[in-house]
């Protein structure tokens, strides 16, 4: 259905504007902008609609809301939604808990899910994502075969249940099909990481096929599908070299560099660091995304930059495992855009990832507007941050989105302009600078009022159409699987 939004203030080319007129086709793309438009005389284009037939929409008036392009979820694992408050507790006898003690706790809810529970759950994912102003997600997804490593009657049968689990949400997504092919230089496989694995290159570029040929793309909730190289400790030379010819024209992402162990294992096998193999292998491009590079050195940071590769940061994630804090001012530097990812989903809020980037660095350099432009724009800080939540997150998966702009998808969200979090922030002079520095450093997900994904209205008044029936399956799916 087409449509036409008047909403009180609209945030174009990183600035909020008054008296913005946004026009969405039946196709789901955004198909004008005006300012100053008077609405009683607007005929919204409609490819679909005759001249006898002319469909005219209602212009719909988004009183006390602001209209932002919705964010991007750039990297996620949504089966571990399930996690959530189950690791937070250091167990008897435990000196210490890190990355690693984590992820045992990750094996388990990996190899607990049945096909139809990884449906469920990543649906309910989903569902939050959008209630949050998520309005697509990067799938970084890595199970793939039944526990203990026996194959599915259909080889991608776990893909196409992520890929419904979208669908019935009504959330975009890019599915990353996931290589991993070893347990790391010299280490044997644990049983809970035959789920991930793949025999050889060519049963890998043979689920990516297979997965395309599924999930054929529309304008309105597009699939997309893309490489993931799960990490270099999770793949060798032979492999790395071997996806970065396999994926083309791909987005192709891969953890970079979460932990230090990473890195000193990599100098170990090949005598460079992580980023350094995987220049050398080919994989580096504006295509490639770098999920954490927390660890990286400044070398490394001039490759990501001098290939114009992306780089995703997971702040909450990074935050709740422990990593450590990336280099964020050298990478903006290099010229790497940033974007966001919720990763782990300890926490579904695009707005607690974007101030993280910023209060991360402030707290790492102790000074204050790191990552904002040095121009003086008092939209410096707010619009960097907004910028890496959208157009950061289409670039490093290749969608047109991100903007409220002619010719982009009609993925759009409002934020409530009477919530205590933003209440009368912009009264004054500069006052809708003020207001997007508030949304970015201080909004949080109960501020989203709508979602549109491709013109879809799938969140309205902070409600998701579906909410109760995937709450529903959630909870039942959890309960067995906690037990
Ligand atoms: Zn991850």
């Amino acid at each position: 259905m087409s449509c036409v939004l008047k909403p009180e203030y609209a945030l174009i080319d990183g600035v909020l504007r008054p008296d913005v007129v946004v026009s969405v086709d039946r196709s789901g793309m955004i198909t004008d902008v005006e300012f100053g438009a008077d609405t009683r005389t607007m005929r919204p284009i409609d490819p679909f609609a005759t001249d006898t037939h002319r469909v005219i929409p209602k212009v719909q008036r988004l009183r006390g809301k602001v209209l932002l392009p919705g964010f991007v979820n750039t990297h996620s694992h949504a089966f571990q939604r399930l996690l959530r408050g189950r690791t937070e507790f250091r167990a008897a006898g435990h000196d210490q808990d890190d990355f690693w003690s984590w992820r045992r706790a990750m094996y388990r809810a990996a190899n607990a899910v049945s096909p139809d529970d990884l449906e469920t759950v990543s649906a309910f994912a989903f569902v939050e994502m959008l209630r949050a102003g998520f309005t697509h997600v990067g799938e970084f997804h890595y199970l793939h075969h039944q526990p203990g490593g026996a194959r599915y009657d259909d080889p991608i049968e776990l893909t196409t249940r992520v890929l419904a689990a979208a669908q019935r949400a009504g959330i975009g997504i890019s599915l990353l099909r996931v290589a991993y092919q070893r347990a790391g230089f010299g280490k044997s496989f644990v049983r809970e990481q035959l789920r991930f694995v793949d025999t050889d290159l060519d049963e890998y570029a043979r689920a990516l096929e297979a997965t395309e040929a599924y999930a054929r793309p529309d304008d309105r909730c597009p699939a997309r599908v893309g490489v993931a190289a799960h990490s270099v400790r999770a793949l060798d030379r032979e492999w790395l070299t071997g996806l970065a010819e396999l994926a083309g024209e791909r987005p192709i992402h891969a953890h970079v560099s979460e932990q230090p162990l990473e890195v000193e294992e990599c100098l170990f096998e090949h005598g460079m660091r992580p980023v350094e193999l995987l220049s050398d292998v080919g994989l580096l491009s504006e295509r490639f995304t770098a999920i954490h590079a927390t660890h990286v050195d400044a070398q490394e940071v001039s490759l990501l930059g001098g290939a114009r590769a992306n780089a995703c940061i997971c702040p909450t994630t990074e935050q709740n495992l422990g990593d450590g804090l990336p280099n964020l001012a050298a990478l903006v530097a290099a010229g790497v855009p940033l974007s966001i990812g919720t990763d782990s989903h300890a926490h579904i809020d695009p707005f607690a990832e974007l101030r993280g980037l910023e209060h991360g660095e402030r707290l790492r350099t102790r000074s204050r507007n790191v990552l904002a432009r040095g121009d003086g724009h008092r939209n410096g800080v707010a619009g960097a941050l907004i910028e890496a939540g959208t157009r950061g997150g289409a670039r490093a998966l290749g969608l047109l989105a991100g903007e409220i702009a002619t010719g982009q998808r009609a993925d759009l969200i409002t934020l409530d302009l009477n919530d205590p979090a933003v209440a009368a922030v912009s009264e004054g002079e500069n006052g809708l600078h003020a207001l997007l520095a508030a949304i970015a450093l201080g909004g949080g997900a109960h501020l989203v009022k709508d979602v549109w994904v491709g013109g879809q209205h799938v969140v309205s008044d902070g409600i998701h159409v579906r909410w109760e029936t995937a709450v529903r399956d959630y909870a039942e799916a959890a309960a067995q699987i906690w037990g």
